[in-house]
């Protein structure tokens, strides 16, 4: 690991100003993702700029919804009772990311902004769109069977590695991001930008701006959610896919279906289109048949990672009939 200074900031104005007057510096929390990286050398930063101190670790609910802190742990957020009660897909996405060291220290604006796991963009040796602009893709012809099946360009086909992020999606979550100027909010939809020909480029977030929180409103699917994850190994393993589910049901019917996709996909991937035809649909085979269907039309399998089609419809199938 490269030298680096280390700063420790009260306020979300200090840290603000310091990191838009440090262009080499970079926001430290958990650290679970940046320190790997920087000991890769895959990221560098000559200062640190310690926020753990901002008042940004509250769970904060009313009738509308619930705020969540950038800053709370994420075992703190999954072990909530009202998380647990009213947004139970979080909960469940959480306990089944990492390891609970990890989510001991892992925060909630760390995990929605880890880096990808692509093994080419960690390794400095390959060619990589996403560390490096303009240097090629190793993962497009080198061993894929990881990577994503919806939503790839020529330039990148890495998948969006976060748990707690599919969750969020479903849920129709709202970034809370503060930068020089006031706080502004964006839906989580519009947060994260697919990989086109900038794969760099990867949220919404400007250079200086801090996520503060994180707010989902409250619906009448949210109590009725759950999160499936497939993967190689039953703990600490990223998804090869999961569906996060939210649906409203009534004698049978579907009234309202969100879902969202992860595992599969270069960002948290919400599927509109199986959620518009679920709507006012039975809850019968035919329909589990059909939706299933859809939901794999957009797929284009890299070459080792045909099985994530059917391995997504199985997942689909199983959410659906949970
Ligand atoms: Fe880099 Fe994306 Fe290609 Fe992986 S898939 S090597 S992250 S450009």
């Amino acid at each position: 690991m490269r030298p680096f200074s280390y700063a420790k900031v009260k306020t979300k104005e200090q840290a603000i100003i310091t990191l838009t007057e440090d262009k080499t510096a970079a926001f430290i929390a958990g650290g679970t993702d940046l320190l790997g990286l920087m000991k890769d050398r895959i990221q560098t930063a000559e200062t640190l700029i310690d926020i753990n101190s901002l008042p940004l670790n509250k769970i904060e609910t009313s009738a509308t919804g619930v705020r969540i802190g950038a800053l709370c742990r994420l075992t703190e957020v999954a072990l909530h009772p009202d998380i647990q009660k009213h947004y139970p897909v979080i909960s469940q996405a959480i306990n089944q990311s990492a390891s609970p060291q990890l989510r001991n220290m892992a925060t909630v604006g760390g995990n929605l902004l880890q880096k990808v796991r692509c093994p080419y963009f960690r390794n400095a040796a390959f060619p990589c769109n996403k560390r490096t602009p303009g240097e090629g893709c190793a993962a497009i012809n080198g061993y894929n069977r990881m990577h994503a099946i919806l939503g790839t360009s020529e330039h990148c086909i890495a998948v969006h590695p976060s748990d707690l992020a599919v969750a969020l999606t479903a849920l129709d979550a709202i970034i809370c991001i503060q930068g020089l100027e006031k706080e502004r909010q964006i839906s989580i939809h519009e947060f994260y930008l697919l990989p086109g020909d900038t794969p760099h480029k990867e949220t919404l977030l400007k250079p200086g701006e801090l996520i503060v929180a994180v707010e989902i409103p409250n619906n009448n699917c949210s109590r009725n959610s759950n999160y499936l994850k497939v993967r190689d190994r039953a703990a600490y393993e990223f998804a090869l896919v999961s569906v996060a589910l939210a649906l409203e049901i009534e004698n049978r019917t579907i009234i309202t279906a969100k879902i969202a996709f992860g595992g599969v996909a270069t960002k948290p991937w919400r599927a509109w289109e199986l959620e518009e035809f679920l709507q006012n649909k039975p809850l019968n085979q035919n329909t589990l048949n059909f939706a299933t269907e859809l939901a794999i039309k957009q797929a284009k399998p890299q070459q080792h990672n045909q099985f994530k089609i059917e391995l997504l419809k199985r997942a689909i199938l199983r959410a659906l009939s949970e």
